[in-house]
């Protein structure tokens, strides 16, 4: 990855730098260091492969040129997790070689850090349990779960320090819970900059699953929050957790917003005949492969459970619902 290290000042003139690591081979994550003059502040750490903590590292190497003065994880006083998905905490144990700083990540994410081997295997179940009732087959499903245990990284549980709490800033930096795209979610406020983590992102957007698979996510959340932080008022500019600075943050969520809204329509529309979360997924996406099946499954669920859960649809399959023990459910527009 070239070092591309990028600088904001913030109007009360805190300094934020910005650079990207390869968490995954297709995947970069945005990292962010907030200088406010008296401490360092780390804000996600990649995956923790080889190549994520060596532009980790790299990182550093830049913001020591870009400053005049050599820093480095060493020099870290605070550890802000912004949501609990592997390529944004997964460098933690690399981090923690350098470094004793506080970590703080949400509530509802803390189980994601401190008890991951657990958390780790009870998602994958989850995982199965509705992609059998999403009408995918065995077989494909014993691929789909080993993809997505490596995807789950090599991470060993840590335990984290402090809470993030919406309403109580930490280092006068405001928090703000957004559940939905992972349940302990959270934009970060540094004066008039947003730091939208995988809240907000500049072009793609961001992934939606469903919260029959883990509570606090879903679609239904995800558009509240969206709406929650469109309300703070005076942002300048979105840094998201990936992609580009997000120029203005207030479109960008009513883009985000329609977007859903016409993926929802296409969902009513092709719904009219009785379909599995499967048939939907590849009337939407078309065939996929690897890693994206899985996504595609997903986003799929998230809006399907989204128009159930509020009577849209229906499961039009209830006989067979009702007599067997693992049903693939057919769900059909009113
Ligand atoms: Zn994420
Ligand atoms: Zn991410």
């Amino acid at each position: 990855m070239s070092h591309t290290l990028s600088t904001y000042k913030s109007s009360a003139g805190r300094t934020i730098y910005s650079f990207p690591v390869q968490s995954f081979p297709q995947l970069a994550t945005n990292i962010y260091v907030i200088d406010d003059g008296s401490q360092l502040i780390l804000v996600d750490c990649g995956s923790g492969f080889e190549r994520s903590n060596k532009d980790l590292l790299a990182g550093f190497e830049a913001i020591s040129e870009a400053k005049a003065v050599p820093v480095s994880l060493k020099d870290i006083g605070l550890i802000l997790i912004t949501h609990g998905h592997m390529d944004h905490f997964g460098g933690l144990p690399f981090v923690r070689e350098y470094t004793d700083a506080p970590i703080g990540i949400h509530q509802l994410d803390v189980r994601v850090l401190s008890h991951y081997e657990e958390r780790r295997i009870v998602a994958a179940r989850m995982l199965d349990s509705f992609a059998e009732a999403a009408g995918v087959s065995e077989k494909k499903r014993h691929d789909l779960m080993a993809m997505y245990l490596y995807a789950k990284g090599i991470y060993r549980s840590l335990p984290v320090q402090f809470l993030l709490e919406e309403g109580q800033p930490v280092a006068e930096i405001d928090i703000y819970h957004a559940p939905g795209h992972c349940p302990g979610q959270v934009c970060l406020q540094v004066d008039d900059l947003l730091l939208t983590a995988d809240h907000i992102l500049s072009r793609i957007t961001p992934h939606q699953a469903p919260e029959s698979i883990t509570l606090n996510t879903g679609l239904g959340h995800y558009l509240d929050s969206l709406e929650k932080i469109g309300r703070i008022d005076g942002l300048r500019l979105g840094l998201g957790g990936h992609e580009d600075p997000i120029e203005d943050v207030y479109q960008r969520i009513a883009d985000i917003r329609s977007f859903h809204e016409s993926r929802l329509d296409k969902v009513r529309e092709i719904c009219q005949e009785p379909k599995t979360v499967a048939e939907v997924s590849k009337e939407l996406f078309g065939r996929q492969h690897h890693y994206h099946v899985l996504l595609a499954l997903e986003e799929t669920g998230a809006h399907v459970e989204y128009l159930y859960l509020r009577g849209e649809l229906v499961a039009a399959n209830i006989d067979e619902i009702e007599q067997r023990p693992h049903p693939v459910i057919q769900y059909q527009c009113v």
